[in-house]
């Protein structure tokens, strides 16, 4: 049903792009104000000498949250977007020589561990089996309701989650619940490893991210057809075809607020009116740059901000048919990695190297017949001024010669392509505050509570989407918020749904 209201969305990153097609769903002419050339914002792409590299996100779970978003729109997903299970969520190959496949059957996975490490299967299950119960029973509460409104929360299962939360997981860092359950470093290093998933360091971090790994392991990970861009394709073409409207190289210099609400948007010096406005910025953006507000935004980065990434785009002229999909490296000091990353912000020499091959899942399309597109990535601290260019060529020597090193190989003459991305680029190309990959870290135990909701508690009308706001960074979770927000504002301009 249509409805008299205009929605400005500001940025076209996954959760604006979500929030748009939401808001065109009920009814509220939409119109989105990028300031790059495209959509996607980290969820972008190029292609460099044949070679196509995903430029940001590469993992990709929880397709459920895409799915849903063409049910709403009563579109058929099949038209627009494929895609299909991966069996090795990630190979793992450690400085000792041992190499784990983290196969996404939990009962293979376990056979593994058991096999290569040692590890007591049973201990393998029952961590799974409790990281599954913290999602459905806690992370479901987070994840889908907005904590700042007691209302909604008040309708969540909150009696399921607090009986599913356990001392350890509050009080006990994620590296101390690991270490509680497995007796092998490597095992523990591995399930350390996805407090990297928004960004945090797992000696910090509380034990509650250890629901993380039920998502490769019960739920598993998927490959999009066409690579992660597909996602930004996918939505933008959904979102067209329920009538949003895209204006693209439209900086938004100022939202427009009068007696409290918000009044509309100003782009390229000239004032657009909306009835409601979305923001896809970066929230401490958004305070500082369109709402003129220093308080507010220096209040956001009362939170310490997540890590960021130097990311190598390397075409490579050979195939390594040892490595999978996603593969990392694991560093031989990952609590000294992670001081480095969090309390020195500084690179560390002995870095964990992830590298996504996405022409391992279609060959001669990602990247030219015998060639692999290899996108390589390591932690970085978020940028505080610190000497990027210095770091670029030390992180580089240092990969190389980790690679070279397990691999037995030489990389260095088989790079026939390369583009690099550094936390400063990060800022730029998606205004993402010292390059934060996923807005706030989750180190504190209090995170959860302290990222900036969805809406404004000020200004009626005015909204926020994305990585930086809650639920927090990361594409299933940026896209809950685009649901979060709009359930919220529903109810706000009495929309019918
Ligand atoms: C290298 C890298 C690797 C990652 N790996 C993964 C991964 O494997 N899996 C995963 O799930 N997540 C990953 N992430 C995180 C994920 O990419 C982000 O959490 C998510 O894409 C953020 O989406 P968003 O909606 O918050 O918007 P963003 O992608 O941050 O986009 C915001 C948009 O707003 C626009 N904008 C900003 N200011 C203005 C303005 N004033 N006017 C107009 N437009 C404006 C920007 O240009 C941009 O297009 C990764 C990120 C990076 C950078």
């Amino acid at each position: 049903m249509k409805t008299h209201l205009h929605a400005a969305v500001i940025g076209s990153g996954v959760a604006g792009l979500a929030s748009a097609i939401r808001l065109a769903v009920f009814g509220v002419q939409v119109s989105v104000f990028e300031k790059n050339s495209y959509p996607g914002g980290k969820l972008s792409h190029f292609e460099k000498n044949n070679f196509l590299f995903d430029a940001g996100p590469s993992l990709f779970t929880q397709p459920d949250n895409i799915e849903e978003l063409f049910k709403l729109a009563g579109e058929n997903i099949d038209e627009y977007f494929h895609y299909k299970p991966v069996p090795i969520a990630c190979k793992y190959f450690y400085e000792d020589g041992i190499i784990i496949n983290a196969y996404t059957d939990a009962e293979k996975f376990s056979e593994e561990l058991s096999v290569k490490l040692e590890e007591d299967k049973k201990s393998v299950g029952q961590y799974l089996a409790h990281s599954k119960k913290l999602y459905n029973n806690v992370a479901s509460v987070f994840l889908n309701y907005s904590l700042h409104k007691l209302k909604s929360l008040f309708t969540a299962p909150l009696g399921k989650a607090i009986a599913a939360v356990k001392w350890k997981h509050l009080f006990n860092s994620m590296h101390e619940v690991n270490s509680s359950y497995f007796k092998n470093s490597h095992t523990i290093q591995l399930f350390n490893r996805y407090a990297t998933y928004n960004g945090s360091n797992p000696y910090k971090a509380p034990g509650m991210l250890c629901l993380i790994p039920h998502l490769e392991y019960n739920e598993g990970i998927f490959y999009p057809k066409g690579g992660m861009i597909s996602i930004t394709n996918a939505l933008y073409q959904l979102a067209l075809k329920k009538g949003v409207r895209f204006n693209f190289n439209q900086p938004v210099q100022k939202i427009i607020i009068d007696h409290g609400k918000v009044k509309g948007i100003t782009v390229g010096n000239q004032n657009v009116d909306a009835d409601i406005v979305i923001s896809n910025m970066d929230v401490y953006g958004t305070y500082k740059y369109l709402l003129s507000n220093e308080t507010k935004s220096k209040q956001v980065l009362k939170q310490e901000r997540s890590s960021s990434a130097l990311v190598f785009y390397w075409g490579i002229s050979a195939e390594f048919s040892q490595l999978e999909l996603h593969n990392i490296f694991f560093s031989e000091n990952y609590k000294e990695e992670f001081d480095h990353l969090f309390l020195h912000k500084k690179i560390f020499s002995d870095p964990t190297v992830y590298i996504n091959i996405t022409s391992k899942c279609e060959p001669g399309m990602q990247a030219p017949a015998g060639k692999e597109n290899w996108f390589v990535m390591v932690n970085a601290p978020a940028n505080i001024g610190q000497d990027w260019e210095a770091y670029k060529q030390q992180y580089r020597r240092n990969i190389i010669a980790k690679l070279n090193r397990i691999l037995k190989t030489d990389i260095e003459p088989l790079i026939e392509t390369e583009e690099v991305l550094d936390p400063i680029m990060i800022e730029e190309k998606t205004s993402s505050y010292m390059g934060s990959l996923y807005g706030t870290s989750s180190n504190s135990k209090m995170a959860a509570f302290l990222r900036h909701p969805n809406f404004s508690k000020q200004i009626k009308g005015l909204y926020f989407a994305g990585g930086s706001v809650h639920p927090g960074g990361g594409i299933p979770l940026c896209l809950k918020s685009a649901k979060i927000l709009s359930e919220i504002l529903a109810k706000d301009f009495k929309i019918k749904t």
